[in-house]
């Protein structure tokens, strides 16, 4: 196989011809409709929406440019971008999705995810959201009727793998759909359509945006699966990323490579500081995986996304929000990838009942390290945790 270096294309510039000037940057062509001569080309054109320049609601230049980046990544067919990762993701589940139909959600998904595959039954489609217990197979949960195995690998907050060839395959012979929403490892460290699944979803708010300022998503897969979705989820329901949008997408994807390398270093570098304090009971993220997670992790991992949780020993909810308060460095906010370290507590004063439900504890945070020094967030982690409980150190 070709070997692929994902650095070019992330860098690389579109070379084209017969302009009057050559702008390294690519123009963000801000339009929302697209004139033709005449009617013969018009008619011709619009018969073939999907990869042809219409209308900004289908398709658009700067956008498309964004998409061949985004399935050369993904080493997919096709990808078609929305103008959120929710986007892509009620998009892809509304396309393939019919009623009678059984979906199945695996592990911690994204909450707003699993919140329409939940409220997709209103239209007749039945959600069960398992959670798979170790060396147990997802094949007694498949139904009849099963229709879609979605999921998150590592999963949302615990950080949990999953086989991906063991699931594409059983899937492909009940002919069942795989969706992975891969957000946290970036199109760079796994690449899932590489086993088998059929399709990957990313919130490029994250990582592929990289400097917290644009909320957008995309779906890569199968050109004919990818194409249904844009007729019918894209096209009806509407999701367009505008073009500046995507634009902004492309010049986050130039540092993507830098960007993942730092933060695949940082986050080894703070989780080996924090690893054994005392102070933590419970740290969720793969570098620190044991047993069958690690062989996961190292199968189809190249790297380390910065997205971990942490358990405090302490199950005091006042004090969790007091180390929370502490922190100077890590800002407390949503959201995750950009530049800035942030700090997500799960637990927000009246929501106990569902955090427990989804199996978290109520002091568990969710941590992002950004892109300071990693040295900086760990004393910030660090002093934080001193203010709080102590150094009464392990
Ligand atoms: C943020 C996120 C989403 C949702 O993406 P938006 O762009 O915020 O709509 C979905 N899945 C994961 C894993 C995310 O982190």
């Amino acid at each position: 196989m070709k070997k692929q270096f994902d650095e070019n294309i992330c860098t690389q510039i579109e070379k084209k011809t017969g302009k009057s000037s050559y702008p390294v940057s690519p123009e963000i062509v801000q339009t929302s409709s697209f004139y033709f001569p005449n009617y013969e080309d018009f008619i011709a054109i619009s018969e073939d929406e999907k990869n042809n320049f219409v209308y900004t609601r289908g398709t658009n230049p700067t956008t498309h440019l964004l998409e061949k980046q985004l399935a050369e990544l993904e080493r997919g067919e096709k990808c078609k971008v929305f103008s959120s990762g929710m986007g892509a993701i009620t998009a892809t589940l509304f396309t393939l999705l019919k009623k009678g139909d059984h979906l199945l959600t695996v592990n911690t998904i994204y909450g707003e995810a699993l919140k329409f595959s939940n409220y997709m039954e209103k239209y007749g489609v039945k959600t069960t959201n398992i959670h798979l217990k170790e060396g147990e197979s997802l094949e007694s949960y498949i139904q009849e009727n099963t229709r879609i195995i979605y999921f998150e690998s590592p999963s949302s907050q615990v950080y949990e793998l999953l086989d991906l060839e063991k699931i594409a395959s059983i899937a492909k012979e009940k002919n069942i759909y795989t969706v992975i929403d891969n957000t946290w490892a970036s199109p760079l460290l796994q690449h899932a359509l590489d086993y088998g699944i059929d399709l990957v979803i990313h919130s490029c708010s994250k990582y592929i945006g990289g400097h917290s300022d644009l909320v957008a998503g995309a779906v890569i897969g199968k050109e004919h699966l990818v194409d249904e979705i844009f007729e019918y989820g894209h096209q009806i329901l509407g999701a367009v990323n505008s073009p500046f949008n995507s634009w902004l997408a492309i010049r986050g994807l130039r540092t993507l490579p830098i960007r993942i390398k730092q933060a695949n270093e940082s986050i080894q570098f703070v989780l080996d500081g924090i690893k054994d304090d005392a102070r933590i009971s419970r740290i969720f993220h793969p570098y620190l995986a044991e047993g069958e997670q690690k062989e996961l992790a190292d199968k189809y991992l190249t790297g380390y996304g910065s997205l971990f949780s942490l358990q405090l020993a302490d199950p005091d909810t006042d004090k969790m929000i007091q180390f929370v308060n502490a922190l100077k460095v890590i800002t407390v906010g949503v959201s995750w990838g950009g530049f800035e370290s942030l700090a997500l507590p799960v637990f927000k004063g009246s929501n106990a009942e569902s955090v427990l439900n989804r199996g978290l504890s109520l002091v568990h945070v969710r941590i992002y390290v950004g892109l300071e020094h990693p040295e900086t967030i760990l004393n910030d982690i660090k002093q934080a945790l001193d203010l709080t409980y102590g150094n009464g150190k392990q």
